[in-house]
């Protein structure tokens, strides 16, 4: 029997369909495995190769100069951005009911590692946890600059998912407006607050925590689960125990921890 769930944090309605996944695939390929070599000549990602990308705007290196080799995480500018760091946000324009500004905003892409071939689950864990410390330096440095509303730092795995480059890398987004799906769901934990008196998230936590069967893994921190109301196969959420509104207030430690988390729970 399919089952209709209700996601507390945004209110919406999933259908569990499990005999769906069962369902013919005319036009499913067998998985083919791909061998990637450890260093690629033309990737643009790969060390050697930083004249093919913007100058950096942040990288972890021993020695070596900037925009050279000997990095092992380095940040830089999108060469295909959204959004261009130069503007102001006073240029704003209406005409009539209709309002426009220009497109201000930061796209960067953090390369993961200086190895072609890897992924997460299989880099050190020291490597893991430079990754998230990267992530927390490039937040903090953004979030001085006033324009900017919202960093999303967000990862897309493997062609299905639409990354175009095979080099592990991540980005992060800095824009000066808040999209609607995470206005809607700051409404609805503002409503869950109104109504309950207390924290939607913290609330889902603490039903992750009890129900074990959904529990993946747990740190003195941070616990990861499966929620209730997956949208999709797999789907798993990390959070903080202690509540925290802010990536930006991650301490170093807690990074660390995080990072074991992100790793382990992959
Ligand atoms: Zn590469
Ligand atoms: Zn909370």
């Amino acid at each position: 029997m399919p089952e209709l769930r209700q996601d507390p944090a945004t209110k919406q309605w999933v259908i569990l369909a499990t005999e769906r996944a069962k369902r013919p695939h005319d036009f499913s390929k067998p998985a083919v495995q791909v061998f990637l070599p450890e260093h690629k000549a033309d990737c643009p990602f790969c060390p050697g190769n930083e004249s093919l990308t913007p100058p950096e705007t942040m990288a972890y290196r021993q020695g070596g100069t900037a925009n050279g080799p000997g990095w092992w995480v380095r940040a830089f500018p999108n060469k295909f951005s959204a959004l261009v760091p130069e503007g102001s946000l006073s240029r704003k324009e209406e005409e009539g009911i209709f309002r426009k500004m220009d497109g201000v905003g930061q796209h960067e892409v953090i390369v993961e590692c200086p190895q072609h071939n890897l992924c997460i689950p299989l880099m050190a864990d020291k490597q893991v946890e430079e990754i998230i410390l990267a992530y927390r330096e490039r937040y903090l440095a953004l979030r001085e600059d006033p324009r900017f509303k919202l960093i999303i730092i967000f990862k897309n795995h493997g062609s299905k998912a639409g990354t175009s480059l095979e080099h592990p890398h991540s980005q992060l987004v800095a824009m000066p407006i808040v999209p609607l799906t995470i206005r809607y769901r700051f409404e609805k934990a503002a409503g869950h607050f109104d109504d309950e008196g207390t924290c939607v998230y913290c609330d889902l936590l603490r039903e992750g925590l009890n129900l074990r069967t959904r529990q993946v893994l747990e740190t003195e921190r941070f616990a990861a689960f499966h929620p209730f109301a997956s949208r999709a196969p797999f789907e798993t959420w990390i959070i903080p125990k202690a509540h925290n509104a802010s990536f930006g207030s991650i301490t170093m430690d807690e990074a660390k921890e995080f990072s074991l988390v992100l790793k382990n729970a992959w």
